[in-house]
């Protein structure tokens, strides 16, 4: 059987806007998600094959390329690590599909630094972030409940996770909304917890995940890498991975934004009749810089398009070099010599007595 296109799957014409996209889509998410069907194969299959059309049609970029019959990358979508819930919480908001049930508690979410040097801030590299975090269960795979045992919806709250309770008070009587003391708001009961994870549905784990670095990072900027934090537990979507970049220092570089400044120094007789300095480049070689006779103590050259890259985008910031010019605090008795008749010739007054 061919393939449904995805504007069939939902149920929407070519031309319909993102907005109508986005209703059919939580229409059927509604009616197919996997936790309102459990174990209709039927369903799931449906609710996939919903996700996938969305994921596609809801991106302008990726919608246009499909429309073109080009073939669209769905990435990680369906690998379970938060591609599916990310999803639905851009759709449904944070509290997912059911709204704010107590039982799809979320994970918290990790934060983590990672160290790179310059170069790679500059030009993107790859980090790896290492952290400890609690991951799904392996055992009961994050259910909570030893295999084998039986999950059944609280009786008291009906799998709300919350009961009514009623209050008297010098007011009247008033009803007020608990989190349910038997299941606590799980809304729903084991009849044997796990014994890897005693029923949370998480264990203690250590990560260690490859970071893609963009170019152009800079010390405190944040990369989100959505699922990859804690695990919600019985169900619950993951956190998310913050990574925070921090650049490690670089003695020959002073930055700015997106402009590098790098300090030289020349000494007085280059600074009057001129010379060449050879100035370190972030790419590892150098660049020959002309310093014009006649140059005045901290002098700045602007390199074009040899600083940092601007986060987010191709251009290059500017490479500033910044030179000084060194006036010696010794010097020996046939340099002293020379600046004496240096100064006699140009009118210049020395009041010290010669060195002998
Ligand atoms: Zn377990
Ligand atoms: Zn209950």
């Amino acid at each position: 059987m061919a393939k449904r296109s995805y504007y069939d799957v939902l149920g929407v014409g070519q031309d319909a806007s993102t907005e109508q996209i986005k209703k059919a889509f939580r229409r059927i998410a509604r009616e197919t998600h996997p936790d309102t069907n459990p174990g209709d194969a039927d369903a799931e299959a449906q609710f996939r094959e919903a996700a996938e059309a969305y994921e596609v049609l809801s991106d302008t970029d990726r919608r246009s390329r499909y429309d073109r019959g080009d073939t669209v990358d769905l990435g990680d979508l369906f690998s379970g690590l938060g591609g599916i819930d990310d999803l639905l919480r851009s759709v449904f908001g944070d509290g997912g599909l059911f709204g704010s049930r107590s039982r799809a508690q979320r994970g918290r979410d990790v934060l983590v630094r990672v160290e790179v040097d310059l170069f790679e801030a500059a030009f993107g590299g790859e980090a790896v972030a290492e952290y400890d975090t609690r991951s799904n269960c392996a055992v009961c795979d994050g259910s909570g409940a030893e295999p084998g045992a039986d999950i059944h919806t609280c009786p008291d709250c009906g799998g709300a996770g919350q009961v009514r309770v009623q209050q008297r008070s010098l007011l009247g009587t008033m009803m007020s909304v608990q989190t349910c003391p038997t299941c606590r708001g799980e809304g729903s009961l084991i009849s044997e917890s796990c014994h890897e994870c005693a029923g949370s549905g998480s264990v203690a784990d250590h990560m260690s995940v490859s970071v893609e670095i963009p170019a152009g990072v800079s010390t405190g900027t944040r990369l989100r890498l959505g699922g990859r934090g804690e695990s919600g537990g019985r169900q619950g979507p993951p956190g998310d991975l913050f990574v925070e970049v921090s650049v490690r220092p670089d003695e020959r570089f002073r930055r700015s934004e997106s402009d590098l400044y790098h300090a030289a120094s020349i000494g007085i007789a280059e600074a009057t009749l001129g010379t060449r300095l050879d100035v370190p480049l972030i790419e590892g070689d150098t660049m020959s810089l002309e310093v014009p006779a006649g140059t005045q103590p901290s002098t700045t050259f602007r390199i074009r398009g040899r600083g940092m890259t601007v986060l987010g985008r191709r251009v290059r910031g500017d490479l500033l070099v910044v030179v000084d010019v060194e006036i010696p605090t010794k010097v020996t008795v046939e340099e002293e010599d020379l600046l004496r008749n240096w100064a006699e010739l140009r009118d210049e007054r020395i009041d010290r007595p010669a060195q002998t």
